[in-house]
């Protein structure tokens, strides 16, 4: 009965009755991956309940600060309760920290000084980070202090080149930064029992490095971080997972006691370190956004799944494939044509909850090569934890898309760009 019902509503929202049809197919043959999806929800939702009640968060804690923000009890619980719930000594957790860029930032210039070598073991780093280094020159990059940048790429297959690896550390390495995710790269995203495979290996051959981890779009997906697996640093953005859609800023660094004070002084300023930082009265926003956290990335990732099942069904190359184990929420699909990739983007923005009657269009961007389109309609400007997708208009032709609040969201996301797609390429799907 109520399946009728939900399929009426479909019709109204404008999806076609085939793609109803094709859509109830696809899920009906996820339904054991999504059982394994809500166990790694249960499992990390009772760990952030459990570090909320053993740091006894309190409403008292929501209450805003200003000026200095010194004593501001809600920001040292929170930080406490990430501390916990990524298994490290200390954690620092900002509205100041902007973004995920910055985060990496202030992680990586507070652990390197001059002469030190930054190291890559897993290949190229995320756009942005390359300005940071100084791979692309930039004011204020790694570079121009005279820290100098080492990588090594994975290999063919994705492994790890451990030969090269260990041919690279030398007595100038300082850090080793390690990306969970393949962002927007083609290579596979690594699993937290890989990333501790790779660390073990690195402080075998010298202990002292440090091992930080660019944990974006990776927290949630599994039941343990790399922080517990032998990661000194782990570092992300709030308006990615770990805000849960909630957060509207921030950024969190979590790891050793020594390497957070360091990056708290590099933040705010030497002398003051953790001391200040008022919150403004987003606390609750940041708490309960942790609290969702695990929920929301549960649905991001069924949604992200059952798009690639759909997608791969019709005969598109999707990557990571139908059947592959998640590490992190991005979804990819390669169409090989720049019509399927508008279409796929207009039937995002199409069921968006904010802005669902804009249309968007490829354009000339600052800073990429090429036309780029973006679909996105989020409540937090920019969160890719909300439904989002874009892609540049050149080959292969290929889509990323991460997010949805909730998974019947990110359904109706893909339902919708499959309207479009099926229109835009004649497809015929039942
Ligand atoms: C998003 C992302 C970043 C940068 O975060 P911003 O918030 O966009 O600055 C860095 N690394 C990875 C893997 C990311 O996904």
């Amino acid at each position: 009965m109520i399946n009728q019902e939900i399929k009426k509503q479909y019709e109204t929202l404008g999806i076609k009755k085939e793609v109803i049809e094709f859509a109830e197919q696809v899920e009906e043959s996820l339904q054991e991956r999504f059982k394994e999806i809500d166990q790694v929800c249960e499992y990390n939702q009772l760990k952030v309940i459990k570090a909320m009640q053993k740091n006894k968060l309190s409403e008292a804690h929501f209450a805003a600060t200003t000026g200095y923000g010194y004593n501001d009890l809600g920001r040292e619980v929170l930080e406490k309760i990430y501390a916990d719930v990524f298994g490290t000594e200390d954690a620092l957790v900002r509205p100041q920290i902007t973004c995920g860029t910055h985060a990496l930032n202030v992680a990586l210039s507070s652990c390197l000084r001059p002469g030190d070598e930054l190291f890559s073991p897993v290949g190229k780093p995320y756009d942005t980070l390359e300005e940071v280094i100084g791979i692309r020159p930039s004011i204020g990059s790694l570079a121009e202090y005279n820290i100098s940048y080492a990588q090594v790429d994975l290999l063919p297959d994705g492994e790890f080149d451990y030969e090269k690896i260990k041919e690279a550390i030398n007595e100038r390495t300082k850090l080793i930064t390690i990306q969970r995710s393949k962002g927007y790269a083609t290579r596979p995203t690594l699993s937290v029992k890989k990333i501790g495979e790779l660390i073990s290996f690195v402080k075998s051959i010298k202990p002292d490095v440090i091992c930080m981890v660019d944990n974006c779009y990776g927290e949630f997906v599994e039941i343990m971080e790399p922080s517990q697996v032998g990661a000194d640093l782990v570092v992300g953005s709030l308006i990615k997972n770990p805000g849960g859609g909630l957060a509207p800023i921030g950024g969190y660094i979590c790891g050793r006691k020594d390497l957070i004070e360091q990056a708290a002084y590099r933040l705010t300023s030497p002398g003051l370190g953790k001391e200040v930082g008022a919150t403004l009265g987003i606390t609750g926003q940041l708490t309960q956004g942790l609290f969702l956290a695990p929920q929301v990335v549960s649905g991001a990732l069924k949604g992200a799944i059952f798009a690639a099942n759909c997608y791969e069904r019709l005969g598109f190359s999707v990557i990571p494939n139908g059947s592959e184990s998640r590490h992190d929420i991005i979804q990819a699909v390669e169409f090989g044509n720049k019509e399927g990739v508008i279409a796929f983007c207009k039937g995002i923005q199409a069921a968006a909850p904010v802005d669902s009657f804009v249309v968007p269009e490829p354009w000339a961007m600052p800073g990429y090569d090429s036309d780029v389109i973006m679909a996105a309609g989020a409540f937090v400007s920019g969160s890719s934890i909300e439904l989002s997708a874009d892609a540049p208009i050149k080959p292969p032709y290929a889509v990323y898309f991460q997010g949805g609040l909730t998974y019947p969201h990110a359904k109706l996301g893909i339902m919708s760009s499959l309207n479009y797609v099926v229109d835009a390429l004649k497809l015929s799907i039942l």
